[in-house]
């Protein structure tokens, strides 16, 4: 890490107070100056261009920019991010840009070169959390579109060919003209490929191409969460002029665990303490997701005291760095209760009585200072 780092403000070049509109819009901007297919080999650009990603990661998170503003840099050790690559930075936030920016200036798609490339797809993958935590192979399903069996890919019927289109004579492309100004756009009849299919082909209905399920294994990194989603690259449909064919996308789910909420990279557990083990301290037995745990309950644990077992939470999927397990406590009060308790806890209430706790004592003494005061008050008046 660098001994300096840049303030994220200053890098997106936005006042503190800007709403999230205003650092998407920054960062968008920042994204499309330094982005690598246009500052090939630069260096600096690149850098910058990391820069603004990790500054836009961090306080397009409420929580992260919270951390951030109340604690600089130093706040956000460990879950602070920053990327590796460039790579990551697109699977972080293809989708603030709605898809369009990134296909129409990031990835080399559209304009260079006359091929298009293929269609995206989209599958879902459900997982349990212990997956999620420990990384998993899974087999998706997806529907891809091949060249047809029976005319080839050409989606003339067979015995046929295609003829050569009337509009643009075979050019595949078209000069409009108005006035002074001529412009080529492609032929709108053939789009492009300079040629008309008269008979189409009765297998794929003259499209050439015919779905078709393909079975596919996905690794997905530990420490997924909900809402991710994993790339495969050029798992998609083929492109429909022999250009790269499109991505797969693996929508991630993770389902709701009987014991454990995620919050970030960390976990909760709710831990249901008696009176009496809140009182006297105890030893519980707690589940983690590595097997079971000992931990030590103090005398005296209040109801909601958190305790932070270091390590014991999620992966963060970009780096690995695990989060903590926080075990929060609280006092369960029995609905019912037999005689022998009932008897047991009279007595303790007439013991505390007679020897009041501090805490209490304050709050009494705080009650009287009210009415005190009010006392007062209407005295004057
Ligand atoms: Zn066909
Ligand atoms: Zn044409």
């Amino acid at each position: 890490m660098t001994a300096t780092k840049r303030d994220y403000y200053e890098v997106l070049g936005v006042g503190r107070t800007a709403s999230q509109d205003e650092l998407a819009k920054a960062y968008r901007k920042l994204a499309i100056k330094y982005h690598p297919d246009s500052n090939r080999d630069d260096e600096d650009a690149i850098s910058k261009f990391k820069e603004a990603a990790e500054a836009y990661e961090v306080l397009s998170d409420q929580q992260k920019r919270a951390r951030y503003d109340r604690y600089g840099h130093s706040g956000l050790e460990g879950g602070g991010g920053g990327f590796h690559d460039v790579g990551e930075i697109f699977e972080a936030f293809g989708d603030i840009f709605g898809g369009t920016i990134f296909e129409d200036f990031f990835g080399g798609r559209g304009q260079r070169g006359r091929v298009r490339r293929g269609a995206d797809l989209r599958c879902d993958v459900t997982l349990n959390l212990e997956e999620a935590a420990a990384g998993v192979r899974k087999t998706i399903q997806l529907t891809r579109h091949e060249p047809c069996h029976t005319c080839h890919g050409s989606g003339a019927e067979p015995g046929s060919t295609p003829s050569v289109c009337p509009r643009c004579r075979g050019q595949g492309q078209v000069v409009q003209a108005t006035g002074i100004l001529r412009v080529q756009t492609t032929c709108p009849q053939c789009r492009g490929n300079g040629k008309v299919i008269t008979s189409p082909c009765k297998g794929c209905d003259g499209s050439g191409m015919i779905p078709k399920d393909v079975m596919l294994e996905v690794a997905i990194p530990p420490g997924v969460d909900d809402g991710m989603r994993v790339r495969l690259p050029e798992e998609g449909q083929p492109s429909p002029d022999g250009g790269p064919a499109g991505d797969a996308y693996c929508f991630i789910r993770v389902r709701p665990h009987k014991i454990f909420r995620r919050e970030g990279s960390d976990l909760i557990l709710q831990l249901p303490l008696s009176y009496s083990q809140a009182v006297l301290g105890t030893q519980i037995e707690i589940p983690t997701l590595n097997g079971k745990k000992s931990i030590d309950i103090p005398r005296g644990t209040q109801s909601g005291e958190v305790f932070q077992l270091r390590g014991l939470g999620m992966p963060d999927p970009r780096n690995g760095a695990k989060g903590d397990l926080l075990v929060q406590t609280y006092v369960e009060i029995p609905k019912k209760i037999n005689a022998k308790q009932e008897e047991l806890l009279r007595k303790l209430a007439e013991q505390d009585e007679e020897h009041v706790t501090p805490h209490r004592k304050s709050f009494f003494e705080r009650v009287i200072d009210y009415f005190r005061v009010d006392d007062d008050e209407s005295a004057e008046g």
